[in-house]
């Protein structure tokens, strides 16, 4: 089957390249792997969404309950970047490529395999 093609092409064929990429090489079926945001790092640069041939990821306001979860220099740190985060609305269609990990340059992204704790 062919792979979606990644709505920036350019950055996603770099991050296919890296020798650090983790996951299965887009061969995994669609909801076997979970990527965890940590967010923390993550500034909503939006470089997972750019990415993702499966159109995973999203952009937006983080929510209120993940804001309030942040540490104190974490929460000055969202509030400089607009408070904007990423969120992964389609997970389930997630073929564990493993590209948005190696294009974050934040590296707030984990990516895993589905276990029966996750
Ligand atoms: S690992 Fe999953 S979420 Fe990340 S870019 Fe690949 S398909 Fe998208």
């Amino acid at each position: 089957m062919t792979r979606p093609a990644s709505l920036n092409t350019e950055k996603a064929r770099r991050a296919a390249k890296r020798s650090d990429r983790p996951g299965a090489d887009c061969r995994a079926a669609p909801g076997r792997h979970v990527v965890i945001v940590d967010r923390n790092k993550c500034e909503g640069k939006g470089d997972c969404v750019e990415v993702c041939p499966y159109g995973v990821f999203e952009v937006r306001r983080i929510a209120d309950a993940d804001y309030a979860a942040l540490g104190f220099l974490s929460k000055l740190k969202s509030r400089a970047h607009g408070r904007q985060t990423a969120y992964t609305p389609m997970l389930d269609a997630c073929q564990a490529c493993g590209m948005c990990v190696v294009a974050c340059p934040e590296h707030a992204l984990t990516l895993r395999p589905v276990t029966s704790g996750t």
